[in-house]
């Protein structure tokens, strides 16, 4: 019997995990579930997680060390930089300007917005405290934030991914610099073990089915043990709200980015939703690019037949910095706020927010969540209460999945533009790893 594609395990795995958590919901299995299923889905992100640091260091440091000059570094490097920002600042005025014509935040009644102040106030001093931190912080710690002060507690904490890439790059550039003859054996030690690291990431995606039948299974339990009798109206406004947010979202993905993928990968966005299907699938269930990361390198070389000298560098600095859906949904999080709390934000107040959710989409580490605390900086920048962030913690775990799978989606448009433009695309080689579907 010929074996079901990994993207269709997958996606069966999704609804599976879904028809579950609503039925263990249902049949009184909830602490099961939280027992003995989610905690696959926990190990499953674990491994992910744990292959990511060591896939990124190794896949950049012979990525750059196969670069045969600086000077086509830094032309690579300029383009991906240039291309990311393009397109999170697409996301952001498209953000902008659906949430200014929906005006999803004035449809809460006038005392409704009086409620809010009062209800939410204390509710959301959490999520504040957390990125009050941030705010503190001078105008140039995001570059001191890049250099570390020691590579290994760089790679055991989860939001350095930029100190990690800083110092591959560091390390591949003087690999480049040093006599060829002694940086044979390293480049040879390098390469065998990006061969390595790799077969690893076809090892866990074999689970990935399992893996994300429980953790679907686990938030689906988790949602429907939420307050049930939460406010009609804010159910509503927040669905108008999540609506808005994925109508946004759904432009960038189905509009936007295959638009430059034909204009300036001159390649079919057919083929290419194909190739990384199963990587936004990943993100979708996981809410992380750095969780997702080792398969869009995976599928982005092997499916969509670029070289690794591109993916190796661009897909890793888009986990970290490149966050379309995270950018788009701030713009628009933050105007629902403002117009739900009756505030007019002039033209200024919005170019502003432009800025900032640049920033802090720049700044938001590839974690679920991180795309919310990060909103603080948006709000406080343009004077929007940061307590209203409660308002829209709630369907925030739907919205960060959706918001992921554009994050990731993102990177690999780039990734595809940027091989087009350096001749790095080749057909696929899928005997080369020799992968699972
Ligand atoms: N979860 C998102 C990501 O990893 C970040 C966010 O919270 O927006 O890409």
């Amino acid at each position: 019997m010929k074996k079901l594609a990994l993207h269709w395990q997958i996606l069966i795995g999704m609804a599976l995990g879904v028809a579950w958590g609503i039925s263990a919901s249902s049949f009184g299995l909830m602490e099961f579930t939280s027992d003995w299923i989610k905690p696959f889905g926990t190990i499953f992100i674990n491994l992910l997680k744990l292959i990511a640091v060591p896939l990124v260091l190794v896949s950049l440091i012979t990525g750059v060390s196969s670069l045969s000059d600086i000077s086509k570094l830094s032309r690579i490097g300029t383009k991906t930089i240039g291309l990311y920002l393009m397109t999170t600042l697409i996301a952001v005025v498209l953000g902008l300007v659906i949430v200014n014509v929906a005006e999803p935040g004035k449809a809460f009644s006038p005392e409704k917005r009086e409620e809010f102040k009062a209800q939410y106030a204390s509710t959301a001093m959490d999520k504040s405290s957390d990125a009050a931190a941030v705010d503190q912080q001078g105008p140039l710690q995001a570059l001191i934030d890049i250099v570390p002060d020691n590579i290994f507690r760089a790679m055991t904490n989860n939001a350095s991914m930029l100190q990690v890439i800083f110092f591959a790059l560091l390390f591949g550039i003087a690999l480049i610099l040093i006599p060829r003859d002694k940086a044979g054996p390293v480049n040879a030690f390098f390469d065998a073990v990006n061969l390595v690291i790799l077969k690893m990431v076809d090892i866990i995606m074999m689970a990935a089915p399992y893996g994300v039948f429980a953790l679907l299974a686990g938030l689906v339990v988790e949602f429907a043990g939420d307050d049930p009798s939460a406010a009609a109206e804010l159910l509503l406004v927040l669905g108008y709200y999540c609506i808005v947010v994925t109508i946004g979202l759904g432009i960038m993905m189905f509009i936007v980015y295959p638009l430059l993928i034909k204009a300036l990968g001159k390649a079919s966005y057919v083929d290419f939703f194909k190739g990384i299907f199963p990587a936004q699938m990943l993100a979708l269930s996981t809410s992380s690019s750095a969780a997702t990361l080792p398969v869009t390198m995976e599928r982005c070389e092997e499916r969509l037949g670029i070289n690794r000298e591109i993916t190796s560098f661009v897909l890793p600095l888009g986990a970290t910095i490149n966050m379309d859906g995270t950018s788009l949904y701030q713009s628009v999080a933050a105007v629902f706020i403002a117009q739900a709390y009756g505030m007019d934000l002039s033209l200024a107040a919005q170019a502003g927010i432009v800025l900032t959710a640049t920033l802090a989409s720049i700044g938001a580490a590839a974690v679920p969540g991180a795309g919310v605390v990060m909103l603080v900086i948006v709000l406080q920048q343009a004077g929007i209460p940061i307590e209203g962030i409660a308002l829209i913690l709630a369907p925030d775990r739907l919205l960060d999945m959706l918001r992921t799978t554009v994050n990731v989606t993102g990177d690999a448009s780039v990734a595809m533009i940027v091989a087009h433009s350096e001749g790095q695309l080749h057909p696929p080689v899928l005997e080369d790893i020799g992968l699972h579907d």
